[in-house]
């Protein structure tokens, strides 16, 4: 089994099983072993309990086999005179000893063991010895304790080079003390018996000449070392105890058993001490079978504590292996996860435990895991969902789901190119809602929306699969046909002309009948590029609005000389650019207040620049963004940025131009007041400027405009006055406080005596409304004179200054 590829720690990779199985055999081998060592030192206690019983009756018997031995004797000491008298009595006591002798001796030693008979006359004296005179002496120990108390039994024992087992019986013959008969026997007859009655082997040993010296005999320097004087079976024994030679010799190891093992076996030497006075006896027990029955009972132990190991580590692989090999499993899945492959990372999940049993820890983990990768896999396709939607969004316009511009401009691309390839006519048609503003102005923005949605259906409808359909922005949309001819192109117009007349929509009692003016044009042929065929069908659809509502117009050559409206197409898109990438700038030219000289204040004058980097004075561009729309867009951010610069610059008073468009613009007011608020910026401070065509072609709602902002604290100047309709007649009816006299009259000012005329009535006239006069292109001092002397109030123009850019105003909106 391999170990899953994870990242190993610092030593190395094992297995829980083999580490659970090593914690459990230390366990095991401890607990065993001392199980073991328990039930041996028990068997030793038990063991060591018995030996001592043991030992005790081992000596009791020792000294009672002697102790049997001396009432023997003392039975036969007393029989042998009365053997020797069978014919007759005689005399001489010594004689009936004698003669007893004569003739039972050898019944004496084959029976009894007695070696040895000496009779001493009651006046010390030897007379007789048995089994002959040159045999073994009276003992002098004895003799002596016999001269010192003769009329009293002695038994004892005595070893010199042999040990000897004596009693010394005093007899009376016809009533007088007449000696002591001395009977000697060997001790080995009785060590024998011990042997034969104990399986013990036996050495007496006699003591040390002085107390608490060891005995000669143990002592390997001495002459008699190991010379016992009696002892069983000496070749086995002797090797023995010299082997507890040294141990024995201790006077303090005098009750301890000795253990000693020989080549034959484990043995015990233990010392039976005073068995007569310095006569010590040593016994030898074979314990080897004992040992070996606790040798074996001990290692019986160990076997079983090993079996059960080895049972209980193939009992806990076997319950383990199955967990174990489902948590590898969960182990080697996981990885999955961080793939995002999580249909694989489930088929790899373990299985539950079964039905029947109850979840584990696994189990747990399991579900933890499964819960998880769900989680993750959600996560995972909403995030793939929100991608998805960005992608769309970059392609589409979300409020008809038609392709956006973008998306047409790539496809058109490929279109065109297949087209010029393959040398096929294709055809774009270029579609405009009529009159889609007052949809929205009259009925609000949800219906426009509405109308526009429904176009984009009837568009669906009416178009073929192959052909590519967007919405380009506001009410504009596009239809191109890749392949197709002149007549495909106008049956197509025709088409979506039917199908949108159709769309009726309905919004409190007012209904909006929809129609749409279309520009066709042919491609390759009307043009190389999209930016041209755009302009062209843009070109075709400003010919078919010409016709009125709902016509087509095919483009045509001869249109193109037609560079009004070619520049307009182009305009549109530059500021459109312009307003993407903020490429406006505003300029300030000051206004003075004649009377004083002094700066009253500033003029904002718009500025675009291009990709090029060229200034666009706003005669360029402001007519076109006023029919395309744009102005709208362009007026907030005039406001917007002039309004910053105020807040830049606290003592600036402004005077800003509003577009014609400004009029009619409902959102106008709230989004002033919204910026007022945001720029902190007191309305006092700003003037707006309304050209008097602008003013008088919106009046009911140039009026309102005025009044409302006025409300707000904001002063009103009607620009341009006298180009237009110089119709004294609205002057009364518009809540204006300034009037800006058009600089055509001014510039000629000093030459022309017309203008003089004009510019002093109007200014009286003014005055007379209680309203204020300025004057605009002041060009020389000659000019401000005379303004000066007809009494106009405020001047501006280039000898006033020039509009240029202010220090430290642009860029500064909070946004
Ligand atoms: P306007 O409101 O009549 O602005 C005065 C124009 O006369 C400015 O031209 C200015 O540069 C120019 N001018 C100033 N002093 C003299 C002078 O002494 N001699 C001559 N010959 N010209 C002088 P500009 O900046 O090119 O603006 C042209 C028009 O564009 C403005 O006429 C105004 O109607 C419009 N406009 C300018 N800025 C804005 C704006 O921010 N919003 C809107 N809606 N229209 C703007
Ligand atoms: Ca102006
Ligand atoms: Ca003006």
């Amino acid at each position: 089994m391999a170990p899953p590829s994870t990242p190993r720690g610092p030593s190395g990779y094992l297995s829980l099983r083999w580490k659970s199985l090593i914690a459990l055999s230390l366990a095991l081998v401890l607990v065993n072993a001392s199980l073991a060592l328990i039930a041996n030192l028990q068997l030793v206690e038990q063991f060591e309990l018995q030996q001592g019983a043991v030992r005790e009756q081992q000596a009791r018997q020792l000294r009672a086999l002697i102790e049997e031995g001396s009432q023997e004797m003392s039975k036969l000491a007393s029989l042998v005179p009365l053997l020797g008298a069978s014919e007759g009595p005689t005399a001489d006591i010594e004689a009936q000893i004698a003669r007893a002798l004569d003739i039972h001796g050898a019944l004496l030693d084959l029976e009894w063991d007695i070696r040895s008979v000496h009779w001493i006359r009651s006046d010390g004296t030897d007379s007789l010895s048995w089994p002959s005179d040159d045999g073994p002496s009276v003992p002098e120990t004895l003799r002596e304790r016999l001269a010192r108390d003769p009329e009293r039994a002695i038994a004892t024992l005595l070893c010199k080079f042999e040990c000897h087992q004596y009693l010394a019986i005093p007899l009376l013959w016809q009533g007088d003390f007449a000696g002591n008969l001395i009977l000697g026997r060997s001790l080995a007859d009785a060590l024998l018996s011990f042997r034969a009655l104990t399986g013990a082997e036996v050495a007496i040993a006699w003591g040390a000449e002085k107390p608490g010296e060891p005995s000669p005999l143990l002592d390997p320097q001495s002459p008699s070392y190991l010379q016992f004087p009696a002892v069983t079976y000496p070749d086995k024994t002797e090797p023995i105890l010299r082997s507890a030679a040294a141990t024995l010799a201790q006077t303090d190891a005098l009750g301890t058993p000795i253990p000693v093992q020989h080549d034959t076996g484990w043995f015990e030497v233990f010392r039976i001490p005073s068995l007569a006075p310095g006569i010590d006896a040593l016994i030898v027990n074979d314990i080897s079978t004992q040992r070996e029955a606790i040798r074996a009972a001990t290692l019986g132990s160990i076997l079983l504590g090993i079996l059960g190991l080895v049972l209980s580590e193939v009992l806990l692989l076997m319950i383990m292996k199955g967990p174990l090999y489902r948590l590898r499993d969960l182990a080697s899945a996981l990885p999955l996860l961080a793939e995002n492959r999580y249909a694989d990372l489930r088929d790899r999940l373990p299985p539950h435990t079964r039905a029947r049993m109850p979840n584990d820890e696994i189990d747990l983990m399991t579900d933890t895991v499964r819960s998880l990768t769900d989680r993750m896999e959600a996560l995972q396709r909403d995030r793939e969902q929100a991608e998805s939607r960005l992608v769309w969004l970059a392609n589409h316009d979300p409020l008809t789901q038609l392709f956006n511009r973008r998306r047409f401009n790539d496809e058109f691309k490929g279109i065109l190119e297949r087209a010029v390839r393959f040398e096929h006519q294709g055809a774009l048609l270029f579609l405009d809602l009529d009159q889609f503003k007052d949809v929205n102005d009259l009925s609000g923005h949800q219906v426009g929306d509405t109308l526009l949605q429904r176009v984009a259906d009837q568009l669906r409808l009416v178009s073929q699969p192959s052909d590519l359909v967007a919405r380009l922005g506001g009410d504009e949309f596009a239809l191109v046909l890749p392949e197709g001819s002149e007549d495909n192109a106008r049956a197509a117009a025709e088409a979506i002309q039917r199908a949108i007349h159709s769309i009726i929509v309905q919004e409190k009692g007012r209904r909006h009948h929809a129609s749409a003016s279309i520009g066709i044009v042919m491609f390759p042929d009307q043009g190389a590029t999209i930016g041209q065929l755009m302009a062209n069908a843009d070109l075709a659809m400003y010919q078919a609005k010409e016709k009125g509502r709902g016509r087509w117009y095919m483009f045509s050559e001869k249109d193109q000389g037609k560079e009004q409206l070619d520049a307009r197409v182009l305009w549109r898109e530059e500021i459109a650019q312009a307003l993407q990438f903020d490429r406006f700038e505003l300029h300030f030219q000051p206004i003075i207040e004649i009377a004083t000289g002094e700066i009253s204040h500033l003029e904002v004058l718009l500025r675009m620049r291009n990709p090029r980097g060229e200034t666009i004075y706003p005669d360029r561009f402001i007519p076109v963004a006023e029919r395309t729309g744009q102005i709208r867009a362009i007026d907030r951010w005039v406001i917007d940025n002039a309004l910053a610069a105020m807040r830049a610059q606290p003592a600036l008073r402004l005077s800003i131009n509003l577009s014609a468009s400004a009029m009619d613009d409902p959102l106008l007011l709230p989004d002033l007041r919204r910026l007022l608020q945001r720029y902190e910026v007191s309305a006092e401070r700003i003037t707006f400027e309304v050209t008097e065509t602008a003013a008088i072609n919106s009046l009911a709602n140039a009026t309102r405009l005025m009044r409302d902002m006025q409300a707000l604290g904001c002063r009103f100047a009607l620009d341009d006055f006298g180009s237009g309709y110089a119709s004294y007649a609205y002057l009364r009816q518009l809540p204006v406080d300034d009037v800006k006299i058009d600089g055509a009259f001014i510039r000629d000012l000093a030459k022309n005596t017309e203008d003089r005329i004009f510019v002093k009535a109007i200014t009286d006239m003014v005055h007379g409304m209680g309203k204020r006069v300025v004057a605009e292109f002041v060009e020389s001092a000659e000019i401000l004179a005379i303004l000066k002397g007809m009494g106009v109030d405020y001047a501006q123009g280039y000898l006033v200054g020039t509009p240029h850019a202010l220090a430290g105003t642009q860029r500064q909106r909070t946004r």
